[in-house]
């Protein structure tokens, strides 16, 4: 009967950041994963170019209980020990947006690169993970291709969206059987389904703000067939509210514009003149009034400026699992510690990445989250 040191259930992000520590460690380890192939979603994150680091990764990008948890992870492997580690791996990467990095030529340099480091390391694909026992000092992993026994377990087994990539909640049985608490999972970093819009938006891409409770996202607005996706929707079902309201001309107070045209340029039409401000159709969506402007009286300007600046959505839900880049919830992070990722319930027990509480904005920072719990537990381990 082989025991190992560690087994790392997961062959993801972070399971895969942990060996590479563990291999430093010369620790035997074994990764077992239900799936076909490693780290499935590294592979097709970042729309294929895998956005793997932000620079202003710090706790106030994250979401959670208590955010304050990343702080010494992030510490221990930062965003820019990720740079220098996709540098000494020769990967091409770009700057998109000022501190958000992405692979320039294809996401599966990250994956290579991960898996040229744990070139010794023991992978078993296509094994499905059902129980985990603990008796004495070792663990008894039971799959679907038997037992495996080892001294130390890091659960890496991600969320539950995107089903289709193969996935499952066991980081989630495993936990609350070692006396852990799970916050409700539900998708995050997904498209939200309203009723407030019409089809004929779709395609239509607009700059907007969006206000859920006390959030302000300022980002890009895709119209879809079901209701609105895009960046800026993606970053609202961070905050888990069904209202939301959503500026479509940040920085422009269009009761103020209205008014100015109507003494200016009274002839025009105030359905043309929001056309000047808005793509066409959802101008003519928001505002379908081919009265003069002159010819409105203030109180209507202000209700047609409301519609822009100040759109409620009181309707919004996420879109759903099936294609959210996220779980939000998850294992709560109370009796883990943020130093080591050990569970503070059972000695040799671990949780790495997106199987936590833990939540990444949009922009690279769960990728990282990903790589810096991984870091820690695989020195730890
Ligand atoms: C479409 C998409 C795009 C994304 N783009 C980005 C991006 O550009 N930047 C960014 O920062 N984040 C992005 N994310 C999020 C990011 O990919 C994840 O947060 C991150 O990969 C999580 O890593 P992980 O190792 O915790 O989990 P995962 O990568 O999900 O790995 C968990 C592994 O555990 C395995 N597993 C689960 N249950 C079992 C079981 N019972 N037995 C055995 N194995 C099991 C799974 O098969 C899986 O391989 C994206 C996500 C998606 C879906």
């Amino acid at each position: 009967m082989k025991k190992y040191d560690v087994i790392i259930i997961g062959c993801g992000a972070a399971g895969l950041m942990a060996a590479v520590q563990l291999q430093k460690r010369k620790k035997s380890v074994l990764i077992l994963d239900m799936g076909n192939a490693p780290a499935r979603k590294i592979t097709i994150s970042g729309g294929g170019h895998c956005n793997f680091t932000n620079t202003h990764a710090d706790s106030a990008h994250y979401y959670g209980k208590n955010p304050q948890f990343v702080k010494s992870a992030l510490a221990q492997f930062s965003p820019y020990d990720t740079l220098n580690w996709v540098k000494s791996h020769n990967i091409k990467y770009v700057e998109r947006e000022p501190g958000r990095y992405f692979c320039k030529n294809d996401a599966s340099d990250i994956l290579n690169a991960l898996i040229y480091d744990i070139k010794n390391t023991e992978i078993k694909l296509n094994t499905n993970v059902i129980d985990i026992e603990k008796s004495g000092d070792k663990f008894i992993i039971k799959t679907n291709a038997g037992d495996f026994y080892t001294t130390s377990v890091i659960v890496a087994t991600g969320g539950i969206s995107y089903p289709n990539l193969q996935v499952s909640n066991i980081g989630h049985v495993i936990a609350k059987k070692f006396g852990h608490k799970i916050e409700p999972p539900r998708p995050a970093l997904c498209a939200i389904k309203t009723a407030m819009f019409d089809n004929a938006l779709a395609g239509v891409s607009v700059p907007v703000e969006i206000q859920v409770e006390k959030h302000k996202i300022v980002d890009n607005l895709l119209f879809t067939h079901f209701g609105i996706g895009g960046p800026a929707t993606y970053r609202a079902t961070l905050i888990n509210s069904k209202h939301m309201i959503i500026n479509f001309a940040p920085g422009n107070n269009i009761f103020e514009i209205l008014k100015t045209y109507k003494q200016t340029n009274g002839k025009k039409s105030v359905s043309n003149v929001i056309a000047e401000i808005l793509p066409n159709k959802l101008a003519r969506f928001l505002c379908n009034d081919t009265r003069n402007i002159a010819d409105l009286r203030d109180i209507e300007l202000k209700q047609i400026a409301n519609k822009i600046n100040q759109f409620e959505i009181s309707d919004g839900t996420a879109i759903g699992f099936q294609s959210a880049e996220i779980t939000f919830g998850g294992v709560s992070v109370d009796k883990i510690s943020s130093k080591t990722m050990e569970s503070q319930t059972c000695s040799g027990l671990f949780f790495v990445g997106e199987v936590m509480d833990i939540t990444g904005d949009l922009g690279g920072y769960n990728i990282q989250w990903a790589f810096s719990s991984g870091f820690v537990a695989g020195n730890n381990a």
